[in-house]
């Protein structure tokens, strides 16, 4: 390393090589249409917001904490918490919101607590579940990636007596973008005679939280407040584009236990799991929320399904046995050659729960051209990869699971379909 100041060229140079990236970045779900200049004035100053957004601050004045509430406010009303029930706080992230919110059940609980998420849950539970030694539980998800209930009954039914139960649904899992049903996922803890006063259920949003809110109710799985989630978190820099990584937790006041009144040298109480918070962020997701209007959150979700189905038809017409939950930006395929990985940034696949799939996923602002632009390069690669082993089982089980799926004739009912091509 050259030990000179960094210099524009420097960044420049760095620029360059992320927009030539850009042209390829179809795996992951950062959406790339957010402009945050207005807030870029305030990046010359110190902004951080220790403490918690609802407690009363005193002097300093380096922080966002008001516009932080106003915040968590809005987005409380996105997701249907009643308003003088709302509270919650800007993180770096989904995993420390969803830290958070395991925080907050432990405490609320104050017992032996049982962790439920499906196989298909982000990786970040069960590290989380690890580090808090929390108990965790991994409930099979069904071949579409939704958590099955009827095995999360069975399994909570045995669970040791007393534990009081977190089940961590996943809204828009990280392979498939599967969603998993709340309402249900409260049906079967009623099955399993959980009394209510033992039950959290986390709505771990971070990807699909926003998109799917834009829709009616009634023409979404319910995953929301309203359909009895006890928390729930949603990152900023995937759907929203927020240019570093950052997320919330939204939590509700008649679930958290009292607070902590010891206060912090900032004379309030803490109940954050970090000490000093960016105050750049809030304004970020704020300016993003704000900017897009609700208007704009709708209609850039309705332009990643439509390219999401458009690529899928593509796929289709060549006989490529892709497929897509029908609300999702995530397209599911056949993993290319690892050559044409190399190239393409997308998942490996066994990453995948069933070895061999990948996935693109269509996000605001990247434009319908690169995909066409894969989607070209897979078919020829494809073309010279067929007599390689191809994936069998793949796509939603459409018995085990209320979702429907775009997942066309070749399913796991007619696994040979998938072979010929
Ligand atoms: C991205 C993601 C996470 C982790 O979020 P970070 O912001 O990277 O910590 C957790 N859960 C789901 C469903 C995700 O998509």
């Amino acid at each position: 390393m050259s030990a000179g100041p960094l210099t524009l060229a420097d960044i420049r140079e760095l620029h360059q090589r992320w927009l030539a990236g850009a042209e390829f970045d179809i795996g992951y779900p950062n959406a790339v249409d957010f402009d945050p200049s207005t807030v870029l004035r305030l990046f010359d100053v110190t902004l951080n917001n220790v403490g918690h957004p609802f407690a009363p601050t005193t002097g300093f004045s380096g922080h966002t904490l008001s516009l932080e509430q106003q915040l968590i406010r809005e987005l409380g009303a996105m997701f249907r918490c009643p308003p003088e029930l709302v509270t919650g706080f800007v993180t770096s992230g989904s995993t420390e919101a969803i830290k958070a919110a395991l925080l907050q059940a432990r405490r609320r609980f104050r017992r032996h607590v049982v962790v439920y998420a499906s196989t298909a849950a982000h990786t970040c539970v069960a590290k989380l579940t690890e580090e808090l030694c929390m108990a965790l539980q991994v409930v099979p998800a069904s071949l579409d990636g939704v958590m099955n209930v009827a095995s999360l009954t069975e399994l909570v039914a045995q669970r040791p007596e007393d534990a009081a139960v977190v089940v961590v649904a996943t809204i828009g899992t990280t392979m498939v973008e599967a969603v998993d049903d709340v309402p249900a996922i409260h049906a079967a803890l009623d099955a399993a005679s959980v009394p209510a006063s033992q039950r959290w259920v986390h709505a771990d949003a971070a990807l699909a939280g926003i998109p799917l809110a834009m829709l009616d109710p009634a023409e979404r799985p319910g995953f929301d407040f309203a359909d009895g989630a006890d928390s729930l978190n949603v990152s900023g820099h995937k759907y929203l584009g927020v240019p570093m990584p950052c997320g919330a937790v939204l939590l509700r006041t008649d679930r958290c236990p009292a607070v902590d009144e010891t206060p912090t040298y900032t004379g309030a109480p803490d109940l954050t799991p970090a000490g000093s918070r960016s105050g750049h962020t809030p304004l970020l997701i704020l300016a993003a929320l704000r900017g897009f209007g609700i208007h704009g959150l709708r209609e850039r979700a309705a332009t990643c399904r439509r390219n999401a189905a458009a690529l899928v038809e593509l796929f289709s017409a060549a006989d490529v046995p892709a497929w897509r939950h029908p609300l999702g930006f995530t397209v599911v395929l056949p993993a290319p050659s690892e050559q044409l990985r190399a190239r393409w940034p997308v998942p490996p696949p066994e990453l995948a729960r069933d070895d061999g799939w990948t996935h693109v996923i269509c996000m605001p602002g990247k434009h319908f051209e690169v995909y066409q632009r894969f989607a070209a390069e897979y078919l020829i690669d494809r073309g010279n990869t067929t007599s390689r082993h191809l994936p069998v089982q793949h796509g939603p089980d459409r018995h085990t699971s209320g979702q429907h799926s775009s997942a066309p004739h070749h399913d796991a009912e007619h696994p040979e379909d998938a072979i010929a091509c």
